[in-house]
């Protein structure tokens, strides 16, 4: 785990203007925030105000246009995401079909050439929290939704990551499985510590998992401070 510092991150879509004439030019505009080691943080706002471009810049899936991105005290802004240490999980379970879960899992660490004893382990760790435990030889196909995404932060966080980033985890969970599921990431991060961020625009689930939720319109960050500072200044 480590802790984030984004320094000033502006963000400019060479398409930008087409796509939204009314907006500025910038997806993300003079961003600057500092999560603490093992702070959980939720970006909210929304649809379209940037939460997905500030997250992927964080991942490096993409560049930053000026500014810069501490994880840890290493200066991410040219490492290739490989090299950035984290684990991602989004709204997109992506499993792999013809894997079991249990692969699925172990996929990403067998890519790195973990040895299969530690590989099991970490999983053997992992799967009774997320409540995987019972699935390892289920296919993708036989799962629900919320047992999806179970399997999906695991594989994320079997990575021992630095950083956990959560895009829209939920969102394509009915009512009930995204109240359970959300109490699980919760009880997760309270075992793991990882410093963990995730983006939604739903705000009782902001309010409910986030130590600190950072509110963003149109690019740019309006708040930043507790659940509790966010509800009453709104
Ligand atoms: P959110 O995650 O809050 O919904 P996004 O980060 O996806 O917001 O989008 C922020 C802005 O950047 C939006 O105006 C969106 O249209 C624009 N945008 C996102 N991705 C691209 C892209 N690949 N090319 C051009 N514009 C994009
Ligand atoms: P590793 O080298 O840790 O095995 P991968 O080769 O699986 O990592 O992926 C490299 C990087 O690709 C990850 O660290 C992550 O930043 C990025 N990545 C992009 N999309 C995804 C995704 N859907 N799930 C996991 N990682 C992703």
């Amino acid at each position: 785990m480590a802790k984030l510092i984004l320094k000033n991150v502006y963000k400019r879509y060479d398409n930008n203007k087409k796509k939204n004439k009314k907006q500025n030019d910038y997806a993300v505009n003079d961003y600057s925030l500092e999560c603490k080691d093992g702070e959980f943080i939720g970006i909210l706002g929304p649809s379209g105000c940037g939460k997905t471009t500030t997250l992927r810049m964080i991942a490096g899936l993409e560049d930053i246009t000026s500014g810069d991105i501490f994880i840890g005290e290493t200066k991410v802004n040219d490492l290739h995401p490989k090299e950035r240490h984290i684990g991602l999980a989004f709204e997109d379970y992506a499993l792999y079909p013809p894997l079991n879960v249990y692969d699925n899992i172990a996929f990403n660490l067998r890519a790195k050439k973990v040895n299969e004893e530690d590989i099991h382990k970490e999983i053997m760790r992992i799967a009774p929290i997320l409540k995987v435990d019972d699935l390892l030889d289920s296919r993708p196909v036989g799962l629900s939704g919320g047992q999806k995404q179970r399997v999906n932060i695991a594989r994320a966080i079997v990575r021992k990551p630095k950083l956990l980033l959560l895009d829209e985890p939920l969102s394509h969970l009915d009512g009930k499985m995204r109240q359970v599921l959300r109490t699980e990431i919760k009880r997760l991060h309270k075992e793991i510590k990882c410093t963990t961020i995730i983006v939604t625009h739903d705000q009782l689930e902001a309010m409910s998992l986030a130590d600190r939720i950072a509110i963003m319109k149109d690019g740019k960050l309006q708040q930043f401070g507790s659940p509790l500072e966010v509800y009453d200044n709104p």
